[in-house]
C-alpha cells in the first residue's frame, strides 16, 4: 500500500494504482484526453502529465504507478506550461466549429482550454490543415477527423472491448488520422459507446446529431430492458422527449449495445398507439376494454399468459385478471436459457424479466407445453397476455381464436390478434425487473406517456372491474 502525497496531500493507494487515481481519491481531478478508466491506458495525450519530485521529466499520471514516497505536483508551473502547450498543439488545425457541434457543453477539449490555457492561438488561421469532415463510418456514427484528437480511444475499444479492431491511426506525425479498415463498418452491436468515449466531437451520433444541445437534458436512471442482463443505463431527455440513453455513471456496466441504447425509439414512432385497435381498425380504450372484456367473459376457456416483458406490478395485474375472470388456465412462468452471449454485455436471454414474472403469480396456474396443448385441443378459446409473449403460442391460432394482446406500437401486434390495448411504456411508468441475475431493478418514468394510454396495470384493472360487473 505506497504512501505518497499530492500536492503536499497525504494519500495511501492500492500497489498498482496509478498517481491519476490516486489524485483521483483526494478530489484532484487531473485532465486528460487518452485515459479512460474502462480502457488501457496509451500516455499518448500528454495533458495529464504531472512533476514528480527528484524526477528529470513531467511523468504521465495516467501510466506512472504512484509509489512509496513519491512526492508529486499537479498544478506546479512546469506541469501548467505543458498543458497550455498540450492545448495548443491540439488546436493548431482545430476547427472552429464549436458552436454547431453536438460534443459543445461535454467537450473536454473546450472545457480544458477555458481551465488551463485561454491562449490566443500563434497560427495563422489560413495555415490551418484541412481534414475530412462528416464520414459516415457505421450505421450510428459519424466521424469528423478535423476535430479528433487523435487520443486513440476510439481505436482501443474496438482493439480491446469488441475485439472488432475496425479502426485505425493512419498516416505518421501530424499528418496522422483516425481510419476506418477497407471495407469495413462501424456496426460491431457496441459502435455507439465510441460518441461517449470520443473526449471531442469527433465521433458522434447520428441518432443525437443536431436534436438537442447537452446543457438541456435532463438525466434519469433507468434499467435497459433490451435483454435479461438489465444494465445501469441514465436516460437524457428534455420537453418530454428522450434523445440517448448512456450507461449510468459508476455502473458495473461501464457500455450499453446499441440496440438497448435505442430501446426509447419506439415511444414517438409514427405506429405507437394511443388508441385500442380491434381487427383493423382503431377504437377507443373504454369500448376497446369493455369488447376485450366480453370477449373474454364469454368464452369458458379463456386464459391469462404472463410475460416475461413486462414489470413484476403489471404481470401481478395480469395475475389479478386471471383471478376476476375465475379461470385456472394462467401461466407466469416461463424459462429462457441466460447468460452473456458475446462476452461483453448481450444476453442470450432477450427478455428482461422472465427472472421476475413468476412472482406475483398466484400459485398453480399451467405451464407453457400444457397451455399450448389446451389452445390446440380447442380447450382455450381465448386468451390475453402482452404482445411479444404472443410468441410462446406455438403455431397456428385456432378458428374463431381471440387473441388479446397489449402492445405500444402498432408494430408488435402478431398475427391474428383479435384485440389490442395500448398500454404506457417504462419510460412513461415505473416497473420493477429481475435481471438474470435476481439483481431487482426500478425504472422509469422518464418522459410523460401519450395522452389517454394508462399504465397496463391500470387497463387490466378496468378489464377486471368489467368482468366483474359482468358477472353481477
Ligand atoms: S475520434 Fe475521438 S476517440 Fe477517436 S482518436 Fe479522435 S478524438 Fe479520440
Ligand atoms: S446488453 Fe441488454 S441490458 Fe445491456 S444495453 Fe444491451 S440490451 Fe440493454
Amino acid at each position: 500500500m505506497p504512501r505518497l502525497t499530492i500536492d503536499g496531500r497525504p494519500v495511501e493507494v492500492k500497489e498498482g494504482a496509478t498517481i491519476l487515481e490516486a489524485a483521483g481519491l483526494l478530489g484532484i481531478t487531473i485532465p486528460r484526453f487518452c485515459h479512460h478508466p474502462a480502457l488501457p491506458p496509451a500516455g499518448s495525450c500528454r495533458m495529464c502529465v504531472v512533476e514528480i519530485e527528484g524526477s528529470p521529466k513531467l511523468a504521465t499520471s495516467c501510466s506512472t504507478p504512484a509509489a512509496e514516497g513519491m512526492k508529486v505536483s499537479t498544478s506546479s508551473p512546469a506541469v501548467k506550461a505543458a498543458r497550455r502547450d498540450v492545448l495548443e498543439f491540439l488546436l493548431l488545425n482545430h476547427p472552429l466549429d464549436c458552436p454547431i457541434c453536438d460534443q459543445a457543453g461535454e467537450c473536454s477539449l473546450q472545457d480544458y482550454y477555458m481551465e488551463h490555457s485561454c491562449a490566443k492561438s500563434r497560427f495563422p488561421a489560413e495555415l490551418k490543415e484541412p481534414r475530412q469532415k462528416r464520414r459516415l463510418i457505421g450505421p450510428h456514427l459519424v466521424l469528423d477527423n478535423e476535430r479528433c484528437v487523435l487520443c486513440t480511444r476510439c481505436v482501443r475499444f474496438c482493439d480491446e472491448v469488441t475485439r472488432t479492431s475496425e479502426l485505425f491511426v493512419s498516416g505518421r506525425s501530424d499528418a496522422s488520422f483516425i481510419d476506418i479498415r477497407e471495407g469495413k463498418a462501424l456496426d460491431n452491436g457496441y459502435s455507439l459507446n465510441l460518441a461517449d468515449i470520443c473526449p471531442v466531437g469527433a465521433l458522434t451520433s447520428r441518432e443525437f446529431r443536431f436534436r438537442q444541445r447537452a446543457w438541456f437534458l435532463e438525466k434519469t436512471p433507468v434499467t435497459c430492458l433490451g435483454c435479461a442482463t438489465g444494465c445501469r443505463a441514465e436516460a437524457h431527455h428534455a420537453g418530454g422527449e428522450i434523445y440517448r440513453m448512456v450507461p449510468a455513471p459508476g455502473a458495473e456496466n461501464a457500455w450499453l449495445c446499441d440496440r438497448g441504447r435505442l430501446t426509447y425509439r419506439p415511444l414517438r414512432a409514427g405506429d405507437r398507439l394511443k388508441k385500442g385497435f380491434i381487427k383493423n381498425g382503431y377504437i377507443d380504450l373504454e369500448p376497446a376494454v369493455r369488447e376485450a372484456a366480453a370477449r373474454l367473459a364469454g368464452e369458458p376457456g379463456a386464459a391469462v399468459l404472463g410475460s416475461p416483458w413486462l414489470s413484476v406490478e403489471d404481470n401481478a395485474a395480469l395475475a389479478a385478471l386471471a383471478r376476476a375472470l375465475g379461470t385456472g388456465n394462467y401461466c407466469f412462468s416461463f424459462t429462457a436459457e441466460s447468460g452473456i452471449k458475446d462476452g461483453i454485455l448481450v444476453n442470450k436471454d432477450p427478455a428482461p424479466n422472465t427472472a421476475g414474472a413468476a412472482e406475483a403469480a398466484p400459485t398453480g396456474g399451467l405451464d407453457l407445453g400444457e397451455l399450448n396443448r389446451r389452445i390446440a385441443a380447442g380447450e382455450i378459446k381465448a386468451l390475453i397476455t402482452e404482445a411479444r409473449a404472443a410468441a410462446f403460442i406455438k403455431g397456428r391460432l385456432p378458428d374463431g381464436f381471440k387473441l388479446i394482446v397489449f402492445a405500444t406500437n402498432r408494430s408488435e401486434i402478431p398475427a391474428g390478434a383479435y384485440a389490442t390495448l395500448p398500454y404506457a411504456s417504462y419510460f412513461e411508468t415505473p416497473g420493477t425487473f429481475v435481471n438474470y441475475q435476481g439483481r431487482r431493478g426500478v425504472t422509469g418514468p422518464v418522459v410523460p406517456p401519450p395522452e389517454g394510454v394508462p399504465p397496463l396495470a391500470e387497463t387490466a384493472a378496468a378489464l377486471a372491474a368489467a368482468l366483474k360487473g359482468d358477472g353481477a
